[in-house]
């Protein structure tokens, strides 16, 4: 009999009962819930009794008995049943019947804790305005960190409105480092003490006026902070020398006046530098690097292998490539869970590629990984006192699971290799929107995105009192913070907490893939995407009927519009829902080519049709694997799978299809 892993634990004390995390697909914990949301509201109310009694009250007993009051509140009552009513036609994210998007069920931690902070409204842009959750803001900033392998004195981290942002937040640090050391140089100039020193990527250190622009921009990102807190710590004047480095900066100056000085200073101003990214990049890269002025055109892809992890030895190449032509590398982005295969790269072969390319090309770059959605997939290589599990624990608490697989653990413990890293709460968290979170390994490098920056290097007992002055967003839900701060409390980041919630969702998405990889399609053709590295499952879908890729194509969107809310099908019509992507060949390049030929098609027909339309199944809801009573997930959903494939042929081909042949 193979364990269920939503209710093992329930007969071990020591384990948290993961179904007592979430409120339930059927409500099956309201009362405790309606019980704490009734707590944490009266006691907001007696907070605002006990404050000042002695004022007494604004609105008198009698007062509230005047026919405008009375009209007033009696708006309110039934506008709310009328919201209550239009939110049904919202998606059923906490039933197990939905495998769409990136949602699920929240802890209900989170969301008490959301709503119980809400009524008291902090904002985190400053402490003034949030006394009590910007320390814990910053305090589950740490936590992310402490799982991810950060040095805990040297960290700097915060949440952010999701990943896009956090990403955004990286780059435009990894910008701003990269070119660090040309402002550096100039303010030596101008501050006349250009024999000051900087270590190179050989390790030697040499005086910044000595050197050529390649030399500045491949500076490893350590020494060039290490360089600049030097250079206005040691300076007579370190208020003057922070301004001078400052004007000179790539921030004050912006793109093109950094640009004309670059050329008058080193005559040949070297191509721009890059950014790459696998070709299974978030679509938020390319918005960030418009937004920051680094140009669409600088970012490169980088193709992924058959498993859609990024090739590292196509990073390898394409390094060696840059290196000869010239041209700097500001940031390598590795993906911890891609938005469409949940494929993780391999960080830890990526960590060397990047310490093989110092060392042989002298090329020097910021790593970050983009683990918006695998972050908290981290917490499995976390004993419960913090320190590492081996990889053969972890292995032995999925069995007879063999998941997670070594490559998968090696990367994910690779993370603390990392310049900066982007985990989103808001997704494998189980927690409210708006929490993604955004960890740098090196706390100083905010100062090179802060605005006003009178401590620039300098530590300040309470420097973090404006987080607004560090960050790219202003106000910002405390509520936020307080949800992931109370989830965290009753989920731990190790093993034995997240670990378990993510590893039962992972191993469900296997269940899921064994099921459509198994099954008997006849006559059409189900194609799976090989064996997921966390809890998204991917599929292709053809029929011999369907002479062209386009038309395939055409199947999977009319598959995907009778299992999502979409033109006039409303969720209760909905047995089960899913998403659909398209792997664009511009991007994915021929790593879908496999599939592409087992479903009868060739790489012309892939290129002719741009891509292939594949089916996307993110499995985050915990009760998938384990549902219930009646409700056979797996069997269902390919129940309603088989059901849906004969319409939509019927809808493709524009004819009816014998039901028959359809359902041998
Ligand atoms: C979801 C996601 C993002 C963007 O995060 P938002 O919170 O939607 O802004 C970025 N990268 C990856 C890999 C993601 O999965």
């Amino acid at each position: 009999m193979s364990p269920d892993p939503v209710r093992d634990s329930a007969s071990s004390p020591s384990k948290i009962d993961l179904r007592s995390l979430f409120l339930g697909p059927k409500g099956e914990n309201a009362d405790v819930f309606e019980r704490l949301l009734l707590e944490a509201f009266r006691d907001h109310v007696f907070w605002r009794r006990n404050f000042h009694p002695e004022d007494g009250f604004a609105v008198g007993e009698m007062e509230r008995h005047t026919p405008a009051y009375e009209r007033s509140l009696h708006v309110l009552s039934q506008e709310l049943l009328g919201l209550l009513g239009e939110l049904k036609a919202g998606i059923p994210f906490f039933s197990p019947r939905y495998v769409g998007h990136m949602n699920a069920d929240l802890t209900m931690a989170s969301l008490i804790g959301y709503f119980a902070t809400m009524l008291y409204n902090p904002n985190n842009v400053a402490t003034e305005a949030s006394p009590v959750t910007t320390r814990m803001e910053l305090e589950v900033a740490a936590q992310l960190a402490a799982m991810v392998g950060y040095d805990p004195e040297l960290q700097w981290g915060h949440l952010t409105s999701g990943g896009t942002v956090a990403n955004f937040e990286a780059l435009w640090v990894a910008r701003n480092v990269k070119y660090l050391p040309v402002a550096l140089r100039w303010a030596c100039e101008q501050a006349g003490c250009g024999d000051f020193r900087l270590r190179l990527a050989s390790g030697e250190r040499a005086a910044v006026g000595d050197l050529d622009l390649w030399q500045l921009l491949n500076a490893p990102c350590g020494s060039t902070l290490d360089a600049a807190s030097r250079f206005c710590d040691e300076a007579d004047d370190p208020a003057a020398a922070v301004a001078i480095l400052g004007r000179n900066t790539l921030a004050s100056l912006g793109y093109q006046e950094f640009g004309r000085r670059l050329t008058r200073s080193f005559g040949d101003s070297l191509p721009p530098a890059v950014i790459l990214v696998p070709s299974t990049a978030h679509y938020s890269w390319e918005k960030i690097a418009h937004s920051l002025g680094v140009g669409g055109a600088q970012l490169v892809h980088v193709p992924v292998d058959s498993r859609f992890r990024m090739d590292t030895g196509a990073l390898e190449e394409a390094l060696r490539r840059l290196a000869a032509e010239r041209r700097p590398v500001m940031a390598c982005v590795a993906v911890l869970g891609t938005t469409e295969e949940s494929a993780v790269d391999r960080l830890d072969r990526v960590a060397e590629v990047r310490e093989g390319s110092r060392a042989e090309l002298g090329l020097c770059f910021h790593l970050h990984a983009d683990a918006a959605w695998g972050g908290y997939a981290i917490s499995i290589t976390r004993d419960a006192d913090g320190s590492r599990r081996s990889y053969e624990s972890a292995l032995a608490a999925s069995a007879p699971e063999a998941w997670p697989r070594e490559g998968v653990y090696r990367a994910l413990c690779a993370a603390e290799l990392t310049d900066s890293i982007t985990i989103d709460p808001h997704k494998l968290g189980w927690v409210p929107y708006p929490a993604g979170a955004i960890l740098f390994r090196d706390r100083r490098v905010r100062e090179l995105v802060s605005v006003e920056a009178p401590y620039l290097f300098h530590e300040g007992g309470s420097e973090w009192r404006n987080l607004g002055r560090f960050i790219f967003e202003g106000s910002k839900p405390g509520a936020a913070a307080a949800g992931v701060w109370m989830s965290h409390k009753v989920l731990p980041l190790h093993a034995e907490g997240y670990g378990r919630l993510v590893s039962v969702t992972c191993k469900a998405a296997l269940a899921l893939h064994r099921r459509l990889a198994s099954g008997d399609w006849e006559p059409f053709v189900l194609r799976v995407l090989p064996t997921p590295d966390l809890n998204l499952v991917c599929f292709a879908v053809g029929h011999p009927d369907l002479r062209s890729l386009e038309q395939t194509n055409a199947l999977v969107g009319a598959v995907y519009r009778r299992m999502s809310v979409s033109g006039d099908r409303t969720a209760r019509q909905v047995e089960y829902f899913v998403t659909k992507t398209v792997l664009r060949a511009a991007e994915y390049g021929e790593a879908p080519l496999p599939i592409v030929e087992d479903l009868g098609f060739g790489r012309d027909d892939y290129r002719r049709a741009g891509g292939l339309g594949v089916i996307r199944c993110t499995v985050m809801n915990p009760f998938v694997g384990s549902p219930g009573d009646r409700l056979d997930f797996l069997e269902g959903f390919a129940k309603a799978l088989q059901r849906v494939l004969g319409e939509a042929l019927e809808e493709v081909l524009g004819r009816r299809v014998q039901r028959s042949s359809l359902l041998t």
